[in-house]
């Protein structure tokens, strides 16, 4: 057996959380990153590689964000971990031990064990491996194509633009029965679908992708309603090198967990990853988890939630950063603020939605109210949706959303903030706000105040 060399800590994983863990660290500790890819990428970039709207090299992340803070960066895949000796087996047998460890693997997309899940061009969309396919179906040269993206949730939504825009013809298809289902209600969704519709996107909602058939390539994808998506008006497709195909079936349904090359079952799991405490730390001594690869409680519900967002990965990372240089601080949980663009609609959720909070069996009043972006006599004004969710027992707020014609991740930010303050409906009809012709209704109004005093008549 060769040398092992030896890391006070060792990272494995180079996402978001990775890069801050190396950022906060790397200065003070004598650290390693591992990571398998020649380029670690900015995810939520790549529909706008797809798009042609920025190069691919664009989304590529520097090396130096690890190495400049002064960690190494091991490009190699870890197969497994000997949590007894503290030490790391990689892909060609060598070994790396550790004192502490970090996991922080990300998730990879869920692609369901149905019948044609392994045909030649059924994707999904995360790797660079997936965005050079994608790409190459893009550019074939191939006259008619058609890309069925299943998942209307914020990525396949973006992708689903994404190709739209190069003139493919695209299929949504979502087993809810209105898009972008966990981030706001069916209501708050309407405008954004028929936008979608608009522009010549297929939306296929209440649907369930049950089958993909084909020899070779997909020929029919089957719906749990019956019908059938198949691609009659393309020509017959070749396979050969797979750049020729013209038909994609692109699977953005979710994320699982990606710890499958950790067998030591005293680590513990659960089915949205590995188990962590409020301190990051898992069930094996010196050996903590944050990112996408961990599961999390709500802030809001204190039950475990789904919760993979890069905003959410690099306060985990932050946390677990300051916790090993010796302060004592706590991951909160889950609020899930994001956002997503629809078109000319930028949308964006925080909290429990009304359904879901529904679904957990709390009792929620809901307050909406409309206005415009800016002062309407303005020429640029555009619609401005605002809904709100709180508690019926406590009046306090559990949730927002936002359909704007504007960008929306400030005043989703602000809502959050307000949900991880525990603020009663009350107090935010109080909030103090600012006006100014292009950027607000007029000082009459705010939208946020409005959809708090309209929640607060039904209360
Ligand atoms: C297309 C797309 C768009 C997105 N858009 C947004 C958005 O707009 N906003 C938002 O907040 N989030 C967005 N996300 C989610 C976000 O990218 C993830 O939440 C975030 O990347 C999680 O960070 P992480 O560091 O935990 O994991 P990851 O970024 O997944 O990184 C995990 C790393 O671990 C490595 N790894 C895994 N297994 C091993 C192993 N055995 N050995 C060595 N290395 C390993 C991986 O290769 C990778 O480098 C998007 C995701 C995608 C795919």
């Amino acid at each position: 057996m060769g040398e092992e060399k030896n890391y006070d800590l060792i990272v494995i994983g180079g996402g978001p959380a990775g890069i801050t863990l190396a950022k906060k660290l790397g200065p003070n500790t004598d650290m390693a990153v591992i990571r398998p890819e020649d380029y670690s990428l900015i995810y939520c970039a790549m529909p706008y590689v797809i798009e042609g709207l920025i190069p691919i090299n664009k989304v590529f992340k520097k090396d130096e964000l690890v190495t400049d803070a002064n960690a190494d960066l091991i490009k190699d895949y870890v197969k497994d971990i000997d949590f007894d000796n503290k030490s790391i087996k990689l892909s060609d047998g060598s070994r790396v031990g550790y004192n502490r460890l970090i996991i922080a693997t990300g998730a990879k997309p869920f692609v369901p064990p149905i019948e044609g899940s392994s045909l030649n061009g059924v994707l999904s969309f995360k790797t660079q491996e997936d965005l050079d396919t994608i790409l190459d179906f893009i550019n074939s040269n191939e006259s008619l194509k058609h890309a069925v993206i299943v998942g209307a949730g914020a990525i396949g939504i973006e992708l689903a633009q994404a190709l739209r825009s190069t003139g493919i013809e695209v299929s949504l298809v979502d087993m809810e029965k209105s898009i972008l289902p966990s981030l706001i209600d069916s209501e708050m969704a309407e405008l954004p679908a028929e936008t979608l519709i608009k522009n010549g996107i297929h939306a296929v909602l209440n649907a369930k992708v049950v089958k993909i058939s084909g020899s070779g390539y997909i020929e029919n994808i089957y719906l749990d309603n019956g019908k059938v998506i198949n691609f009659d008006d393309l020509d017959k497709c070749s396979i050969n090198g797979g750049s020729s195909l013209n038909r994609v079936l692109v699977f953005s349904i979710g994320m699982a967990p990606d710890i499958s090359f950790i067998k030591d079952k005293r680590l513990k799991t659960g089915r949205g990853g590995i188990s962590v405490n409020e301190k990051m730390e898992t069930s094996i001594k010196d050996v903590y988890a944050c990112g996408d690869c961990v599961e999390f409680k709500s802030g809001i519900t204190g039950k475990i939630t789904p919760g993979k967002l890069a905003t959410n990965a690099v306060t985990m990372a932050k946390v677990l950063a300051s916790n090993l240089l010796g302060e004592d601080d706590n991951y909160p949980g889950f609020y899930n603020g994001a956002a997503t663009k629809v078109y000319d609609y930028f949308i964006g959720g925080t909290g429990l939605t009304e359904t879901e909070a529904k679904k957990q069996g709390i009792k929620t009043i809901v307050g909406h109210s409309q206005l415009t972006t800016q002062f309407p006599i303005m020429p640029e004004a555009k619609k401005l949706m605002v809904k709100l969710i709180a508690k019926k027992d406590s009046n306090i707020l559990i949730g927002g959303q936002i359909v704007s014609g504007e960008p929306v991740t400030g005043q989703i930010d602000l809502l959050t903030f307000a949900i991880q303050k525990k603020t009663k409906i009350k107090d935010l009809t109080r909030l103090s706000y600012s006006a100014q012709p292009y950027q607000s209704f007029f000082p009459a109004a705010n939208a946020i105040i409005l959809a708090a005093e309209d929640l607060l008549k039904k209360a």
